[in-house]
């Protein structure tokens, strides 16, 4: 443990990217079952004992903090179907105050959850939803309704919870003609509105007709040339690329994760809920962190985690993907 003390060290991989953002899956499970992203019988689901417990996660969380990791996303599956999710973050902030928490979530159980996910201060909330359809939310989700999500979408606002980002991927025939339909209802929720590249992460469900460049995306956007680029966001804004509409006020962010990949400004770092740690979320490479976890040598972590990231990959177009499903990885 003795490095542990020693001064911070930097996270950064061989092409300089600095590393100060990790996602942490906290479970596979979901309480919806998404075509794109689970077989509608779901899939085989780790057992408690195979994920990290928060003890665990929170020792990991630790010795990030040391290697000068600033924020933390919680994913899943759907994260909030994890008991004991809401005190875990309120404990992890407590620890680490300097830290920023996050979750992306369905929304579906912020109705049950958003008030002590406001006392937990967390920072942000991205929500996933692709229709405000409730006939094609229910056949995309296969179990839910979007009057749970909307209710979800409200109970945070109530409980003070601002900064939300609505994450949409758009496809071709699904949902493409519903972009004024979620601007809207983005502005009249106070959400900021990010419209995604579909990505080729699950070969059965991906195919090249469906997919909506970020250029065609801004192109069928309404009040077409009152869109203006703002060049100021960085990557703490996340990924996406914003938009700002000088007629209505509105922002709207678009994430080119297919068209024009991010890597070269990439600062994340995925955690699944086994404890691997993948460094790019195309690469299937994985290090196994769990072993040196639950036997709290926070120096060999500290080393394997540097070393992991130094192999980090220069781009996803280095890289051949395979079928990822995105419930084991953490979105
Ligand atoms: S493809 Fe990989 S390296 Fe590129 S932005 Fe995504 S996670 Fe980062």
């Amino acid at each position: 443990m003795a490095q542990l003390t020693e001064a911070k060290r930097e996270l950064k991989d061989d092409f300089g990217r600095r590393l100060n953002y990790v996602r942490i899956s906290v479970t596979d499970r979901c309480n919806f079952r998404c075509t794109y992203c689970m077989p509608e019988e779901g899939v085989t689901c780790l057992s408690h004992s195979d994920i990290l417990r928060y003890e665990d996660i929170m020792f990991l969380c630790g010795i990030f903090t040391k290697l000068g990791v600033g924020k933390f996303r919680f994913t899943g599956g759907e994260p909030l179907v994890r008991k004991g999710m809401v005190p875990f973050l309120k404990e992890l902030k407590e620890a680490y105050p300097n830290i920023k928490t996050a979750i992306t979530t369905n929304a579906s159980l912020l109705r049950r959850y958003a008030p002590e996910l406001a006392e937990a201060s967390l920072h942000s909330i991205n929500i996933s939803l692709d229709t405000l359809d409730a006939d094609k939310f229910k056949n995309v989700t296969r179990i839910g309704t979007i009057d749970e999500v909307l209710d979800g979408i409200r109970a945070a606002k109530s409980a003070g919870i601002n900064n939300m980002k609505l994450n949409t991927v758009l496809i071709r025939g699904f949902n493409d003609h519903e972009i004024t339909d979620l601007l809207l209802f983005a502005r009249r929720e106070g959400l900021l509105l990010r419209l995604i590249e579909f990505m080729p992460l699950e070969e059965e469900v991906w195919n090249k007709e469906s997919f909506i460049s970020g250029e065609e995306i801004l192109s069928m956007l309404p009040d077409g040339a009152s869109w203006v680029k703002n060049t100021n966001s960085s990557c703490e804004d996340g990924p996406a690329q914003y938009y700002f509409n000088e007629k209505t006020g509105d922002t709207i962010g678009i994430i080119t994760a297919v068209s024009n990949h991010f890597c070269q400004s990439c600062n994340r770092l995925r955690v699944s809920a086994e404890g691997k740690l993948r460094t790019c979320l195309f690469n299937p490479k994985e290090t196994e962190l769990k072993e040196l976890i639950i036997r709290r040598d926070g120096a060999a972590l500290m080393e394997k985690i540097l070393e992991s990231v130094r192999e980090k990959p220069r781009c996803w177009n280095d890289i051949n993907t395979g079928n990822l499903h995105m419930s084991g990885i953490g979105g």
